[in-house]
């Protein structure tokens, strides 16, 4: 019986830490049969995906019955659109992410993709048609192969090689000592933050979703990995609805829309020289990464050129 319970509380945890740092494990829930908190209702249909229309429609959620984490917060995004999510930490972000992924259901309002609630698909559908591109990517203990295959069980190794090129990462493949068939992982070839991603955005890119969650990565990486990593970001992201949460403002300036949230709502919105010429939040969010960058250059001794 003891030994029963060490497997079953592993998994206990292991979930809650991918519900926590939305890593992309959309369809492990599936493969391993595990509940979810959120169940599909009695013969739902799949989602009738179309090119990816998300709305929020007043949506309120709290995790407990003590605090409400978003309050209110209606936006949309159309079709082939950008729209960014800004705010302090603990605004209420992630939170957006997850619903639209729906680990867990409103208390209020209403999340909608291509018209359709969330709610009233099967879950299997909705998550086969948004790919994420988390902020830390936690690979398979498997080969290069098969965390980029994940993205497209069966896919032929054509589809593979052609994913990794445009994701900026096959040349770096072909490094490694068995190139896609080395392992990697806790137990193989460790890769840095920035291999990391670009396996996630080869991998988003075999998937070929409508919708593209992006959630950028806090910590800094070199200048060259950086413009490597927005190239295939951009790539990733081209042609699909897409919503990313932004640490760096510089990386947004060019959204449909950035929204502006603090303690979960949503208070303001425009774009970059909109939300610039209000001078408000937005604005001194941006002059305060400008002033940080600059001193950062200083201490390198690289001149004040932002
Ligand atoms: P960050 O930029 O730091 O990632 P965020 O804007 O993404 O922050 P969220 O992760 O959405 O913020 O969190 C919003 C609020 O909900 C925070 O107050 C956080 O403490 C709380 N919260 C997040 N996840 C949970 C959870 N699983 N259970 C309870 N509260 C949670």
């Amino acid at each position: 019986i003891i030994q029963l319970y060490v497997p079953l509380n592993w998994f206990g945890t292991y979930y809650r830490a991918i519900q926590k740092n939305f890593v992309d494990m959309e369809n492990m829930f599936d493969l391993m049969g595990v509940d979810s908190d959120v169940k599909d209702a009695p013969g739902a249909p799949d989602l009738m995906a179309r090119r990816g229309g998300i709305e929020f429609k007043h949506v309120s959620f709290g995790y407990g019955p003590e605090r409400l984490v978003l309050k209110n917060v209606s936006f949309k995004v159309p079709p082939g659109t950008t729209v960014a999510l800004v705010g302090p930490s603990g605004s209420g972000k992630s939170t957006i992410m997850r619903l639209l992924f729906r680990f867990y259901d409103v208390n209020e309002g209403a999340v909608l993709v291509d018209g359709q609630d969330v709610r009233t698909v099967t879950q299997s559908s909705l998550r086969a048609n948004i790919g994420v591109v988390p902020q830390d990517t936690v690979l398979f203990n498997n080969t290069v192969r098969y965390n980029i295959q994940y993205g497209r069980q069966g896919a032929p190794a054509a589809d593979i090689i052609s994913a990794a090129k445009n994701a900026d990462i096959h040349d770096k493949i072909l490094t490694f000592p068995d190139a896609y068939d080395t392992q990697v992982g806790e137990r193989g070839l460790r890769l840095s933050g920035g291999e990391k991603q670009r396996i996630a955005i080869a991998r988003t890119i075999l998937k070929d979703p409508a919708i593209v969650l992006l959630d950028e990565a806090t910590s800094a990486l070199d200048t060259n990995t950086e413009r490597n990593i927005q190239a295939a970001l951009a790539r990733v992201c081209a042609n699909r609805t897409t919503l990313i949460i932004a640490h760096r403002l510089s990386t947004i300036i060019h959204a449909d829309e950035i929204l502006v949230l603090k303690d979960g709502e949503i208070i303001e919105r425009g774009n970059h020289e909109a939300l610039l010429a209000q001078g408000s939040f937005y604005a001194s969010m941006w002059q305060q990464q400008l002033e940080n960058r600059n001193s950062a250059n200083q201490e390198n001794g690289e001149g004040n050129n932002a």
